[in-house]
Formats: C-alpha cells, sequence, structure tokens
C-alpha cells in the first residue's frame, strides 16, 4: 500500500496492538486498504484489553492518557483511551474549518453542556458548573425549570460568541428565551452536535437565535468527523478521517453517492486505532474523486448522513413528546459511576408511562460490588424530564442483545404498543 497518514495508523496499529497484532494477516500481506478487516463494536467489546496500544499503556507517562467511553445511540457501550496530544491533534481540522466557515477561534468564548464533570477540581465548581477561561460549561444534571433560568441568566452574563450543545439542550434553551424575551448578546453561532438534528428543531433554533446554526457529527471514539458548511453541507476532516461507504450485504466498496454503512477511520488516535471502525451510521459520501465543489469554495469531501428515525422520542399520555436521549444519558451517568458496567441497553415503551429497561452488563459486577439494584436506582433517578415523574420501569438483564432491524443496526428505543398513537412527523 502507498504511504500515507492513514496506513501510518494501520502499520502502527499491526506493530502495537494485540488485536491487530493477532490477526492472520500480517501488514506486509495487505496489499490494497480493502484487505484490512472491517472494525465492529462487537470485536472491541470482546476484547476490552487488546485494542489498545502496548507502547503507550507500557511506556508512556500514564497521566497523559485519558480513558473514555461510549453509550452511543446505538445501544452498545465501549471503552477507549486518548493520549492527550492527539486529542489536541484531532480538533485541529475542525477549528480550522470553524473560523473559515463562521469566523469563530478558539478565543472566542463558548457555552456547552456536559455529563460527565471534568476532574479538574479548581474549575469544576460545585459539579454542576465547569468554567475555564474562554469557556463556560454546566452539567445536564438536575435540569428542572428553576435551574434551566438560571443557566440561561449564567450564558447571557458570559456572553459567549458561540455555543456547542446538542439539539434537545437547544430546544430547552429555545423554551426559556422565548419565556423570558430575552437572547443571549454577542451570540454568532451555535453547533449543533450528539443526537440527529431535525429541520424543525433548526429551524426553531435558528428563529430564536438568530445566528448560524451548523451541524456537527462526531463521535468520542475519533472526535470531528464533518461539520456542516454555511451552504449545509457537511465537510470530513479528511486529513483526520478517513470516510468509506460500504454495502450493507456484501461490505463492497461503494462509489460516491451510493448510499450504505459508513466506515471510519481516525489518522490520529495511536492509543485506541480505529481503522475501517463501522459506527453504526449510514450515509453517502461525495467529491472525494471527481471534481464536485461545493459552493462555499472548501473542496473537503461531503458527507450525507442518511436522516435517522425521527421517532427517537418517548411520546406521553398529554401528547407531548420527550427526546428519548434521556435514556443514553442515565446510561452514561451509570456508566460513569459504576465501572462502565452497561455493555448494552435497550428500552422500550410499553405503555405512556411504562418502559422495559434491557440491560447487559459486566460479568464481574459482583467482584466490582456493584448491585444491580443500584444501577436501577440511579438509572430512576436520572430520568428527571418534566413529564416523566411517574414513568415505571422494568429492568431485565441479558447475555446480549440481537441486532433486530435485519440491518445490523441496533434500535436503542423503540415504541412497542398499539395503544400508542401513531403519529406521522
Ligand atoms: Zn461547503
Amino acid at each position: 500500500m502507498e504511504s500515507n497518514r492513514f496506513t501510518d495508523i494501520v502499520r502502527y496499529a499491526y506493530r502495537y496492538v494485540p488485536m491487530y497484532m493477532r490477526r492472520e494477516a500480517a501488514y506486509e500481506k495487505i496489499e490494497k486498504w480493502e484487505d484490512i478487516p472491517i472494525l465492529r463494536k462487537e470485536e472491541l467489546q470482546k476484547n476490552p484489553d487488546s485494542s489498545y496500544s502496548c507502547e503507550f499503556m507500557n511506556a508512556v507517562r500514564r497521566e497523559d492518557i485519558a480513558k473514555m467511553h461510549t453509550s452511543g445511540s446505538t445501544g452498545k457501550c465501549l471503552e477507549f483511551y486518548w493520549h492527550k496530544d492527539d486529542y489536541a491533534r484531532s480538533l485541529l481540522p475542525v477549528w480550522i474549518l470553524r473560523r473559515k466557515f463562521y469566523g469563530i477561534s478558539t478565543n472566542d468564548k463558548m457555552c456547552y453542556f456536559y455529563t460527565t464533570p471534568n476532574g479538574y477540581n479548581e474549575i469544576n465548581e460545585s459539579g454542576l458548573r465547569e468554567r475555564r477561561r474562554y469557556t463556560l460549561g454546566f452539567s445536564k444534571s438536575d435540569l428542572t425549570h428553576e435551574r434551566l433560568l438560571k443557566i440561561y441568566r449564567d450564558i447571557t452574563e458570559f456572553e459567549p460568541a458561540w455555543l456547542f450543545i446538542q439539539p434537545s439542550m437547544a430546544v430547552l434553551l429555545c423554551d426559556i428565551a422565548e419565556e423570558t424575551g430575552n437572547g443571549i448578546p454577542g451570540l454568532k453561532y451555535i453547533e449543533l452536535t450528539g443526537e440527529m438534528l431535525t429541520e424543525h428543531v433548526r429551524q426553531r433554533i435558528k428563529k430564536v437565535f438568530g445566528c448560524y446554526v451548523a451541524n456537527h457529527y462526531g463521535s468520542h471514539e475519533v472526535n470531528t468527523i464533518a461539520l456542516e458548511c454555511p451552504e449545509g453541507h457537511m465537510h470530513i476532516v479528511d486529513n483526520n478521517i478517513l470516510v468509506e461507504v460500504i454495502d450493507e450485504d456484501t461490505n463492497e466498496l461503494l462509489p460516491d453517492g451510493e448510499e450504505g454503512r459508513l466506515l471510519i477511520t481516525s489518522a490520529v488516535n495511536r492509543v485506541s486505532p480505529f481503522i475501517r471502525y463501522d459506527i453504526g451510521d449510514r450515509g453517502r459520501v461525495f467529491g472525494k474523486s471527481s471534481e464536485y465543489k461545493c459552493s462555499c469554495g472548501c473542496n473537503m469531501p461531503v458527507l450525507e448522513l442518511t436522516k435517522g428515525r425521527v421517532h427517537e422520542y418517548i411520546e406521553t399520555e398529554s401528547g407531548e413528546k420527550i427526546n428519548a436521549y434521556i435514556f443514553v444519558h442515565a446510561v452514561e451517568k451509570i456508566n460513569n459511576a459504576y465501572e462502565s458496567c452497561i455493555k448494552q441497553y435497550k428500552i422500550i415503551q410499553t405503555d405512556y408511562d411504562r418502559f422495559k429497561v434491557k440491560l447487559v452488563v459486566d460479568d464481574e459486577i459482583e467482584e466490582l460490588g456493584i448491585d444491580k439494584r443500584d444501577i436501577e436506582e440511579l438509572f430512576r433517578q436520572s430520568i428527571t424530564h418534566p413529564g416523566m415523574e411517574d414513568a415505571k420501569y422494568e429492568f431485565e438483564y441479558f447475555e446480549r442483545i440481537l441486532q433486530d432491524d435485519g440491518k445490523g443496526k441496533m434500535l436503542w428505543f423503540e415504541k412497542n404498543n398499539c395503544e400508542l398513537k401513531e403519529t406521522n412527523e
């Protein structure tokens, strides 16, 4: 294979990462890129201790390495590591695009929301706020109406140039902005991340805050994958990230413009290399080989994500729709508190106020001193959204939750009762 940033990381993984070192064909035997096996989440979950670079885990200062995990929207949880220098490098291309597209630079003030508090005590005020020189972050726990009003006041006083938030949080801020009649002074830009962005939500945010709104696609495993330009196209940060599209059934590479499953390769994460990684999303890519050029002037390839299910919301008896991502956040909380013990999950709404919570937990939770009742209690406590006060949860434990839509994509939230009205939105 010709040498480039992506083959360099492959060579590195085959040399230093046990999971790759054990593969049948050594790096030297790989003739072309497509011969490299696809990396699936199951394989990473099965090999929790051999998917990390031994060079890093043994030799480098451990305080430079951060352990992270994702609870993901696919219902499968994963542990991995980043070295702080790689992490910083992974953020560079998106900063260049932010500046180019929206005039935002690293010393513009920004607000965000977080699930996991940062460990540094001096910036973490009471666990509910994180303050650094240019950033102000708010914990997503305990989001009562009163606290939201307080957060909104804090944001308006801080006067951020931009917000980096999830669509569900942006919607809550829209509610408060309309209720108080106050905008956010100096706000130029809102970058939305972490959840599927619907057109309806985008238009509302734009209307309420009157600023640029752009979609950011990324994941904790590889950081930014693509950022939307002012022309509405998601440009892939192709100096760090390679996106391939493969056929669902044959795993064959698909040409430009054809829809299929996305494989992501990161050229920067050496501690936990993600190579031809099946991230669990579908979409199409334009402009890789052709002279396709976006009218924004950027010639990086464009990714079009297949619109996810907009039905990812809980429906209550009063007809209110609540974003089902509140469950993802509850799982994240449990994994932060209890040794990343949830490996897989699925939530089924069986009636307006009834939910089945299917969990796959670490075999060793007893040895770790974790009681299932504590997990269940924390799950209940974490769902604080108004309208969910009377919800009842029934917990079930499994060895494994099988993929169930016939396409290998886990549906992590389902509504499973004909009593629930079918709505067409
Ligand atoms: Zn563009």
